[in-house]
């Protein structure tokens, strides 16, 4: 890509769990050490996934300091006025404030690059990503290899006891029993346990319903 003296912009690496975004983040800012830029990079403190918070790591192991932050404006507070390129991991952990932060860096002709999962275990679009993705100069879309059939992964598969999750539970479980899995459209699987079992009570206070009109 061109980066020429009039810098400041926006990209954004997206994609399922395990597509190589931190892999592509790492690399991207390695390039940019060797161009004598000076980068940040921030991460969600929410991911502690793999080498602590002070790392941004990825799955094949090479890893670089990053700064957690538990807020979006914390990127504001803390970016340096000589830093041309900031790098965010995690990105749709993040406030909803991201976007206005990354615009307002990308404005000062920071080039931003920020990495995250483009969707959430349900497969509906996840925090601040969809936003980004339209404001953004550069998108990219990573895949990971479906587990299930070697396909291209796009979404990502949450499993508690190795069972498919239901669709009802918590976009971000802080703590949680449960893992991941990369998979594609059709082995994607959210059980819809509790929108069964409420068809079921609105059919049960209808029909309840219909008697007492019956009475009346
Ligand atoms: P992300 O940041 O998107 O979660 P990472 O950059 O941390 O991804 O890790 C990507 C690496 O994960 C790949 O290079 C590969 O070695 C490994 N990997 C593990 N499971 C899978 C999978 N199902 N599909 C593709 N790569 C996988
Ligand atoms: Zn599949």
């Amino acid at each position: 890509m061109h980066h020429g003296a009039h810098e400041g912009w926006i990209e954004v690496i997206s994609g399922v769990m395990f597509s190589g975004k931190s892999e592509e983040l790492l690399r991207r800012v390695r390039r940019a050490l060797i161009a004598k830029k000076r980068v940040q990079v921030f991460k969600s403190h929410l991911d502690r996934r793999y080498a602590g918070v002070e790392r941004l790591s990825s799955h094949n192991g090479s890893a670089i300091e990053a700064v957690p932050v538990v807020s979006a404006r914390e990127i504001r507070t803390r970016v340096n006025p000589e830093t041309d390129v900031v790098g965010i991991d995690e990105v749709q952990f993040l406030d909803s404030e991201v976007v206005s932060v990354v615009r307002w860096l990308a404005r000062r002709r920071v080039r931003v690059i920020v990495a995250g999962t483009d969707m959430d275990f349900r497969g509906e679009p996840f925090g601040s990503m969809g936003e980004l993705m339209a404001i953004a100069e550069v998108v990219d879309k990573l895949h990971a290899i479906c587990v299930q059939c070697g396909d291209l992964a796009t979404r990502n598969q949450r499993l508690i006891d190795g069972e498919p999750a239901p669709a009802e539970g918590p976009v971000i479980q802080i703590g949680g029993a449960e893992s991941y899995e990369a998979r594609c459209r059709q082995c994607h699987e959210v059980p819809e346990v509790g929108r069964h079992q409420m068809e079921l009570e609105i059919a049960v206070e209808a029909d309840a319903w219909a008697d007492r009109v019956q009475y009346w």
